[in-house]
């Protein structure tokens, strides 16, 4: 790629992503975000989980998910060696739980269209997921194992891909358009680049015409916990379940430290933490992990998932000389490896690992 001058517009786990890569392969980068990690990347759960998130009529997300999550390794290896620091990944596995028979019968349906799928699930009665996870309750009444759904520390990764960063210059400005050749500022100003790349999550429709209603913000709320020392351990994998068909999630950071999550709204670019929101979450958490009761809450928080009317992530060229890489709704960290991959490809003008029809972007539009 030479001597190209890209400009990413984003700084969250999309764009930092990709501007590592891109600098690695030789571009000159320039991050334009007035506030770095600052958006869903910050607050997200760290679930790197394609099978446990899978849905019916889903099935490209299933795949593009899973080819993203085999590059998992190879790119937290390579992160944690270039920033000389733990790029977060945990492999400890996944296992979902079911409440009630209603919340059971919703689960074997899981199971039986992922096993249509080829997928390797391994259904268990609530005794046998106790037996993986002590920290369960007696409710639980069965569940699965999914030992390859993974998750990361999404903090330790923003942190590790800032250091990575040191060779890209960072603009500490909000951008209001991405046009062929430069981005343009809100004071007026403009950085100037061969190529734009828009990795603005939630906030990309309003700098493209082709990403106009595209693409529409989905709150979540999260509540991080941390164990206190008269309090039981944490589970060793991420525990998923459903309780009275509401689904909530614990993500250990192997530290003491869980984090609960999530709900989901459609509440135009809110981001404030309501009561009956983190009510929703504790209540739930509690009956499938009683002990919970005796964890400190460290901090509330609210994000926007930047999602597509398919789920399908936008990947690809909006027109010469500006790329999309954004709409990751709920797989933003999951999806990070494959789309740091196919903008590079992109930007070389090479063969992109994720074809544009199984990315959300059929170049239709705009
Ligand atoms: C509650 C919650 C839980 C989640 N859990 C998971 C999970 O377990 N696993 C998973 O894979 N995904 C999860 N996600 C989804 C994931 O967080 C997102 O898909 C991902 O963070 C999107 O990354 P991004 O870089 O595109 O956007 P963001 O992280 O939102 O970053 C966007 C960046 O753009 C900047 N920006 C905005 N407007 C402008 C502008 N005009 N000019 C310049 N910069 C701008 C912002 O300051 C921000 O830094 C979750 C999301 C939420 C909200």
């Amino acid at each position: 790629m030479g001597e190209s001058r890209v400009a990413v517009i984003g700084g969250g786990v999309i764009g930092l992503s990709c501007a590592w890569r891109l600098a690695d392969d030789g571009a000159d980068v320039t991050v334009v975000d007035p506030e770095p990690a600052s958006g869903a990347s910050w607050v997200a759960g760290g679930m790197l989980a394609p099978v446990t998130e899978a849905w019916p009529g889903e099935e490209r997300l299933l795949e593009l998910g899973s080819r993203s999550l085999r590059r998992w390794p190879g790119f937290a290896s390579r992160l944690t060696a270039a920033a000389g620091m733990d790029a977060g990944l945990q492999t400890g596995g996944t296992v979902v739980a079911a409440m009630d028979s209603a919340d059971r019968a919703e689960l074997d349906g899981l199971a039986a269209h992922l096993r249509r799928l080829g997928r390797d699930v391994n259904a268990l009665p609530g005794r046998e997921l106790r037996r993986l996870e002590p920290a369960l309750g007696p409710n639980v009444r069965a569940g699965l194992a999914v030992p390859g759904d993974l998750s990361v520390d999404n903090r330790a990764l923003l942190v590790a891909l800032r250091a990575v960063c040191d060779r890209v210059k960072f603009v500490a400005a909000k951008a209001c358009a991405a046009r062929p050749g430069s981005v343009e500022l809100v004071d007026g100003s403009a950085v100037d680049a061969d190529v734009v790349v828009v990795a603005a999550g939630a906030w990309s429709a309003a700098l493209h015409p082709a990403l106009a209603g595209r693409l529409r913000p989905v709150k979540g709320e999260i509540v991080r916990l941390r164990a206190r020392p008269s309090a039981l351990p944490p589970p060793a994998r991420t525990v998923r379940a459903l309780v009275s068909g509401r689904p909530v999630y614990l993500v250990p950071r192997g530290d003491g430290r869980l984090v609960l999550g999530a709900t989901q709204y459609e509440a135009g670019f809110d981001i404030e933490v309501t009561v009956g929101g983190v009510r929703d979450l504790l209540r739930d958490a509690e009956q499938v992990m009683p002990g919970l009761a005796e964890y400190a809450i460290e901090e509330l928080s609210a994000g926007l998932r930047p999602v597509t009317p398919d789920n399908l992530p936008v990947i690809g060229e909006l027109e010469p000389g500006v790329l999309a890489a954004t709409g990751h709704g709920r797989n933003g960290l999951l999806l990070a490896p494959i789309t740091a991959d196919a903008v590079v490809a992109l930007v070389r003008g090479a063969a992109s690992p994720v074809p544009t029809e199984a990315a959300g972007w059929d170049g239709a539009a705009g």
